[in-house]
């Protein structure tokens, strides 16, 4: 799938592979110009750093961190931080890579970037979770600034990490420095509606989709994978707009019940436990069940990699909504087009996080904010545009969904890189 030749072997990874292989797809179907095409394949600068940590017993870990950029030809690059045990400069790369597709699709004056810490965050203290992300943010911060890549929330991280790599960045400057990050809390200049952001584009994508289809959110079957920020905040949206949520898991088990959830319940079961398992009122099913589960739409808001040529086959949902990074593989996508079944793709769908990041990164700028109204018809405006505009490429094309994002995405990066030409 990768030509050896052309990807540095430092950047394989198994995430790597599935990047490359639609960026290559894509690239086909645009006849790109083959020099943009070599320039476009690999980051344009990665760093790995370890990070020492003193932890609540006085032993000291070391723990591995990234921060690469994909591209910046169109502004500062921007993408979230992952702690997850799994992160990997491969998988971090890969992630980056879908930032710049992502963000030019929606229109961002934006490059695309990732970065993460190999770790398991559920088994800190606060204080030790405290102390890795003020000691990884110094370890990067050569690679980061509000002009030249910010950071957010992405799986592992949230609103309060956002806040310390703020506060870390700040004392080492002398000022406060709010745009460094986006997602961060509203006391120190977060925006209105960026928590629920990801998971509100997806709705806003989701009405759209079926718009085409002549149908309506009510009584509409839904499955969630994944119950963190993406996955619960669809899913209460997803709720309230009278969808029926037959199925949600986490990392540890999942939940079906064929009446429907009440997921206003389970979010607040969810805060108290931390996990779905013991909810009354549903079966518990495995994740490999979930996937699989009759309902009309299904949502993948975990991690990537879910749907695959094992059990693509088995998928009774019509429309695949990704509000994770990467869910699906190019292998799985082959058989769910074969299918007919829609797979609304990532860097569309998910796109609400960054949009109102960018919305948060601009009031920042001004210091003028907006009302949480005014934030969500921007995203809206943003969503349909982008929804509209990939359907469009879409039937002209002949293509599926997730061809016609990344040609959108990539085709105007390729603009850029083209009228800026290559320096010297
Ligand atoms: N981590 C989110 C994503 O993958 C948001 C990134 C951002 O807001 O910069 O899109």
């Amino acid at each position: 799938m990768i030509n050896d030749r052309r990807v540095v072997p430092e950047f394989y990874s198994p995430i790597y592979r599935m990047a490359v292989a639609q960026f290559e797809q894509a690239a086909e179907r645009l006849h790109l110009d083959p020099n943009v095409r070599k320039r476009l394949i690999s980051p344009k600068r990665a760093l790995l750093v370890s990070v020492p940590v003193a932890m609540d017993d006085g032993r000291v870990e070391v723990f591995q961190g990234y921060r690469v950029h994909h591209d910046c030809t169109l502004g500062p690059s921007k993408g979230g931080v992952r702690y997850h045990p799994d992160v990997t400069l491969g998988e971090v790369s890969a992630l980056a890579m879908w930032m710049t597709w992502k963000c030019a699709l929606v229109g961002l004056p934006f490059g695309g970037a990732k970065g993460g810490v190999s770790c398991d965050p559920g088994a800190f203290s606060r204080k030790e979770l405290q102390r890795l992300t003020r000691r990884y943010t110094s370890e990067i911060l050569t690679m980061i600034g509000p002009d030249i890549d910010i950071p957010a929330p992405d799986i592992g991280t949230n609103e309060q990490v956002m806040a310390w790599m703020m506060d870390t960045y700040s004392q080492h400057k002398g000022y406060s420095v709010p745009g460094i990050v986006t997602g961060k809390p509203l006391s120190i200049g977060g925006s209105m509606g960026r928590s629920a952001a990801t998971g509100q584009g997806l709705v806003y994508i989701l009405a759209e989709a079926l718009k085409q289809k002549n149908k309506s959110f009510s009584g509409m079957e839904v499955v969630v994978q994944g119950f963190g920020n993406v996955g619960s905040n669809a899913a209460e949206i997803l709720y309230k707009e009278g969808c029926k949520i037959v199925g949600v898991s986490d990392a540890f088990s999942g939940l079906y019940n064929p009446k429907g959830i009440l997921i206003p319940d389970l979010i607040q079961h969810v805060k108290k436990g931390k996990v779905v398992s013991g909810f009354p009122d549903a079966e518990k099913i495995t994740n490999e069940e979930l996937l699989v589960l009759k309902c009309d739409v299904l949502v993948p808001a975990a991690i990537s990699g879910q749907i695959t040529e094992k059990n693509a086959k088995n998928i009774k949902a019509s429309i695949i909504l990704e509000g994770a990074n990467g869910p699906t593989t190019p292998e799985a996508d082959l058989i769910l087009k074969d299918r007919g079944i829609w797979v609304i793709p990532d860097i569309l769908a998910n796109a609400g996080g960054v949009t109102v990041s960018y919305f948060e990164w601009v009031q920042g700028m001004q210091n003028f904010f907006w009302k949480e109204k005014e934030v969500m018809e921007k995203l809206k405006d943003v969503m349909t545009a982008a929804f509209a505009s990939v359907l469009e490429t879409s039937i002209k094309e002949n293509v599926d969904l997730r061809t016609a994002a990344l040609m959108r995405g990539i085709k105007r990066i390729a603009d850029a890189y083209l009228a800026r030409g290559l320096f010297p």
